[in-house]
């Protein structure tokens, strides 16, 4: 949908012609920046740090002391931890990306409140909005839209707002004659994925559903929609909210629920972070765990382009046929070099379970004829579920993996919990004096870290693509894509072959309706590491990045044609997404742009491509 078609839909162009120049004048917003005399005084910012019980914070920045000062201790801080997301999501002034070329680079706020509480929020945004401010709002840090960062605004950092109850039967306010109790959790605005899977998980023995990356927040997941690596069984991370307690514009703490303000609740289930106000806590629905959790890890290399296609075709039935199941959930990986790398995670099967699927494929590719062969090692474990995030559980019976020794995994079966190891060095601690064993993340995350994207884009691709007559097309179109540049199907991310009750939780909610017939979002990405505008040794490479990117693009249109879609996961893709409204949102637009005029007229929540963004300038300063 462009401009003028979403003017169109949510009236606002008819009423244009209507209003006299002058009031038209009058209306115009610009936040004011600390340069302009608008600005909050010096006792204004006094009284907000007495309203918000003294969690008025100002902001460093460790990354412009890299360029002043690079051997002070924020600087050296900062080239230490780098790698590490649990420092960097400590940092106010930091963000788990760094940027993004020829889109944005991550700047400090010029303040934060470090909230404690609801009633802190409601004191910022009264404050922000009384001084017309700029306002931004983070939690886990980790868009990659550069969403939850603004120069010359006031932060709203939630990160403190941690506290984790869990419920063994919950209504949501206002629903107790039409909502039956069930199993939830209600979690702090700031709370993490591995934190939320340590007390769900670990400690009562339920599962919720938080991001596949243990550092993602999940205030920023569920409003973005949401997906765990076992989302093709439990559904989406918004379909699983039950009730949010949010400040909205105006200043108010309301509860949002299916009962009360379902229309502020709806949007807040996928239309985006940072939109319809500031969550301060949310409700989440929790599930039974199944006994067992498990992963294969296993890459196919084939020897030369021709057998390259016809390993594609082979794992496209293959995948249909054994693998397209509420069962199986994470990754594919194709790429140029011919290689096919599969890492997956399975729900509720025990080892010979999680074995049996792959055999077929590991005959046809032992079969001489294949043209391929099984590269590296490969893994197909299983472990008790409940000790999938359990810090200390890794800590005691995976040393080698936590710390390996020449990069030997463990291998030995170590007690009845553990059926067979999950050999792939999979887990990366915090070691920073004092750190909690709880600051644990999965080791392919490091590469993310701090990273300055060249591009990055994601495609639903419909679950048709997977009938016997459209198999062809969908492989060609794989193989072709992959000439261009390496991609992943991520089946946790499309909900087709999900159950029921996982469909009918995520179609109650505003992302794209794409995703229920997915049987995979397909993401190609690529940057540099540890990589920011003018910190001599690590400027971005703009040539690269830009080919990359080009070269992003080119894989995606393949995949854009043979789907016949461009619906895109509004946290996972492009910055300069061609007609956001509809590739985010789908038929869900329209009615996602009413709510939030209703609940914030003037725009006081506004990120890069959100709702109701296109009314604003690109750094959100000027009402257009
Ligand atoms: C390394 C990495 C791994 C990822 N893995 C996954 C994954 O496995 N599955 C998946 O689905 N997605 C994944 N994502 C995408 C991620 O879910 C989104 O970027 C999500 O929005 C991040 O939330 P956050 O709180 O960490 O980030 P933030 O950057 O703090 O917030 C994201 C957006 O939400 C807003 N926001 C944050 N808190 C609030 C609040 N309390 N109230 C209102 N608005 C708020 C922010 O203003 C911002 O616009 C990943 C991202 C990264 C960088």
């Amino acid at each position: 949908m462009n401009r003028r078609t979403f003017l169109k839909v949510v009236g606002s162009a008819a009423l244009l012609p209507a209003l006299p120049h002058n009031l038209l004048a009058d209306t115009t917003i610009r936040r004011v920046r600390p340069s302009d005399p608008g600005w909050p005084s010096a006792d204004k910012w006094k009284q907000l740090n007495e309203a918000v019980g003294g969690n008025l914070i100002p902001v460093d920045f460790p990354i412009a002391d890299l360029k002043t000062d690079a051997t002070g201790a924020a600087a050296q801080a900062l080239i230490k931890n780098v790698e590490n997301p649990y420092y960097v999501g400590e940092q106010p002034g930091l963000t788990e990306s760094f940027g993004w070329v020829d889109a944005w680079a991550t700047k400090r706020s010029v303040h934060a409140v470090a909230a404690r509480n609801a009633g802190d929020i409601a004191q910022a945004v009264k404050f922000a909005r009384e001084n017309n401010l700029r306002l931004a709002i983070k939690g886990g840090g980790h868009s990659y839209q550069g969403t939850s960062n603004a120069p010359d605004s006031l932060l709203i950092w939630t990160r403190h707002m941690k506290d984790i109850q869990m419920h063994s039967a919950f209504v949501p306010n206002g629903c107790e004659r039409v909502m039956k109790p069930q199993p939830a959790v209600t979690v702090g605005a700031g709370t993490i994925g591995k934190w939320a899977y340590q007390a769900v998980t670990t400690e009562a023995g339920k599962y919720v559903q938080g991001g596949g990356c243990l550092t993602v927040g999940l205030a920023g997941l569920v409003q973005g929609g949401g997906f765990g690596s076992l989302s093709k069984h439990y559904g989406t991370a918004a379909g699983s909210l039950l009730e949010a307690e949010v400040v909205t514009a105006d200043g108010q703490i309301r509860i949002a629920n299916a009962c009360t303000n379902p229309d502020l609740f709806w949007a807040l289930k996928g239309g985006g972070g940072g939109t319809f106000g500031v969550v301060s806590k949310m409700t989440l629905l929790v599930h039974d765990l199944p006994e067992y959790f498990g992963s294969v890890n296993l890459t196919v290399k084939a020897d030369s382009d021709d057998s390259y296609r016809r390993l594609i075709r082979q794992f496209v039935s293959f995948y249909r046929e054994h693998l397209f199941n509420d069962r199986w959930g994470k990754q594919a990986h194709l790429s140029p070099d011919n290689k096919l790398r599969f890492s997956m995670m399975s729900h509720g099967l025990d080892i010979d379970q999680v074995k049996k699927p792959w055999q077929p494929l590991l005959d046809w590719v032992a079969n001489s004829g294949s043209g391929c062969s099984i590269e590296g090692r490969t893994d197909m474990a299983c472990i008790a579920a409940r000790h999938y995030w359990d810090s200390e559980f890794w800590k005691e019976h995976w040393p080698e993996i936590a710390f390996p020794r020449n990069g030997n995994p463990l291998h030995a079966l170590v007690d009845d919990v553990l059926l067979h190891v999950m050999s792939n060095p999979a887990v990366t601690f915090d070691n920073r004096p004092g750190a909690s064993v709880e600051n644990a993340w999965w080791k392919g995350q490091t590469g993310e870290v701090a990273t300055f994207w060249w591009g990055y884009e994601s495609l639903w691709l419909p679950s048709s693509l997977l009938s016997d007559d459209a198999q062809q097309h969908l492989a060609d179109a794989l193989f072709d894509a992959s000439r261009h540049f390496n991609f992943a199907l991520h089946f946790n991310k499309g909900l087709g072959g999900s159950p029921p009750e996982a469909l009918a939780l995520a179609k109650d909610t505003c992302t794209n309706p794409a995703v229920l017939d997915a049987f995979a979002l397909v993401i190609a990405a690529d940057g540099q590491q540890a990589a920011y505008p003018g910190v001599t040794g690590r400027e971005p490479d703009l040539v690269t990045a830009r080919k990359a990117a080009s070269m992003i693009n080119q894989a995606m249109d393949r995949l854009r044609a043979v789907a016949g879609q461009d619906a895109a996961y509004v946290s996972e893709s492009n910055y300069f997404q061609k007609d956001f409204q509809r590739a985010y949102w789908g038929s869900n637009y329209p009615r996602l742009a009413e709510i939030k005029k209703k609940y914030d007229p003037d725009g006081l929540f506004i990120v890069h491509n959100g709702v109701g963004s296109e009314g604003w300038s690109r750094d959100g300063f000027t009402k257009l």
